[in-house]
């Protein structure tokens, strides 16, 4: 879905919850939007504030989770005191991550036998599934032989 078509998305969708399309808020959906990459709060509210430099962290962080329940932003939680976000253009729920434990980089996966997974263990248990979460976490084979990470640009 092109940049264009999620920004209309995210439009409706505020409309459809009776929140007003603000300058602040746009504002947040390109700093989310114009890198694919994963970002924290604090990165996004920075790219926000270079956007428009009204945008505060009280709605950041409100925003954030709006964005999410869209399906526009996926949350990516790779366990630590820190969430990422990275924008998701084509609806992605069945992605796994690879985190390279060397460099910190997390790589996006594309796991679609999730939802076969997820479904079916939660169904044979009488369950809904909400959620799934999927992580390789691992170390980089060059840098333990020449401690140089080769994903770190
Ligand atoms: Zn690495």
């Amino acid at each position: 879905m092109s940049i264009e078509a999620c920004r209309e998305k995210f439009k409706s969708f505020l409309a459809d919850r009776s929140l007003r399309v603000t300058g602040q808020r746009m504002a947040i959906f390109d700093a989310a939007f114009s890198e694919d990459a994963h970002n924290t709060a604090e990165d996004l509210l920075d790219r926000a504030r270079s956007i428009d430099e009204s945008v505060s962290r009280a709605t950041v962080y409100r925003t954030l989770p709006i964005m999410t329940e869209s399906g526009l932003l996926r949350e990516v939680d790779i366990g630590r005191n820190l969430k990422f976000y990275v924008a998701n253009h084509d609806n992605q729920t069945q992605q796994a991550q690879v985190v390279c434990l060397d460099c910190d980089r997390i790589f996006e996966i594309s796991a679609p036998f999730m939802e076969w997974y997820r479904n079916t263990v939660s169904s044979n248990l009488g369950l809904t599934p909400v959620a799934h979460r999927l992580q390789v976490h691992a170390r980089c084979d060059i840098f333990r032989e020449t401690g140089r990470c080769r994903h770190r640009n």
